[in-house]
């Protein structure tokens, strides 16, 4: 569909991470209208819809990812249908019943319970700052193969987590400091450091609001079934531990983590 040069130059002030959706709802917007060239005016409409229906609306939880899914090149790990099989376990919870039994006056969007997806450590989608949020990791190691001691691994590493063994010239992989990009191995041609493991690093119990806090990580990477399990785990706790529409965050400050027993 064509856009005016005015509304492409509104949609360039959109989050990048975000302005492929909100693109899509726009163009959805001049459709719904009958119109085949997008303008500010649907724009505007679609921005007065989305503001009602935030503060209208919510199905008891959100949840968000990064364009990594489908385009993105630093994707760390493929995403699948994990944004769907998500939103399955998410809806199973009953969240929306949950939170009308649990918060004073009416349901809004501040008291969904927020996931985020990224696919990668930079976190576009800030998933630090959700109640369940993840990021995409590759596990990167030092194989058996010889090394040419090329350089390219310690040039691509932004992290300085690689430094050459002064003896043999081979890297040597700090993982205090490795932040699970894999940006490495795909540098290394020799396959000296390779991707041994692909996953997600999960962080629980982030939020702004009055009292912003950053999420815990979990330690360790986990599969696509883990991080299901482990979000089915994090609502039921989320659930019952819940006192009178707290955010999660809240709660494992009372009571830390020991419930997933990992
Ligand atoms: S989080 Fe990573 S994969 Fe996702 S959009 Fe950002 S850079 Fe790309
Ligand atoms: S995976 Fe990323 S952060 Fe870790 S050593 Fe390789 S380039 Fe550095
Ligand atoms: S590990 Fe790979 S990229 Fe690094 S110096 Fe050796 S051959 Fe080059």
């Amino acid at each position: 569909m064509k856009w005016t040069a005015e509304a492409e130059d509104r949609i360039k002030k959109v989050p990048f991470f975000v302005r492929r959706k909100v693109r899509k709802q726009v163009e959805k917007e001049a459709v719904s209208m009958g119109d085949s060239l997008v303008d500010v005016m649907h724009l505007e409409a679609c921005r007065q819809r989305y503001m009602s229906d935030k503060h209208h609306q919510t199905r008891g939880y959100e949840i968000d990812q990064c364009f990594g899914a489908d385009q993105c090149p630093n994707r760390a790990v493929e995403f699948g249908d994990m944004y769907a099989r998500m939103e399955d376990v998410l809806e199973d919870k009953e969240l929306l019943q949950f939170l009308r039994q649990t918060v004073k006056g009416p349901i809004k969007m501040h008291h969904a319970f927020r996931v985020s997806i990224s696919g990668c450590p930079n976190c576009c989608s800030r998933p630090q700052i959700v109640d369940f949020g993840l990021a995409g990791a590759s596990v990167a190691a030092i194989t058996d193969e010889e090394c040419s001691e090329c350089g390219l691994c310690f040039n691509a590493c932004r992290e300085n987590a690689l430094k050459p063994d002064g003896r043999t010239g081979r890297p040597i992989l700090d993982k205090q400091l490795c932040l699970m990009c894999g940006d490495c191995a795909g540098a290394c041609p020799t396959g000296t450091i390779a991707v041994t493991r692909q996953g997600f690093r999960v962080m629980l119990g982030g939020r702004l609001g009055r009292h912003p806090q950053f999420a815990r990580e979990l330690p360790g990477v986990w599969s696509h079934d883990e991080v299901l399990d482990i979000l089915s785990r994090t609502v039921d706790h989320f659930k019952s531990n819940n006192r009178g529409g707290e955010r999660l965050g809240d709660i494992i400050n009372r009571t830390g983590l020991g419930f997933l027993s990992l």
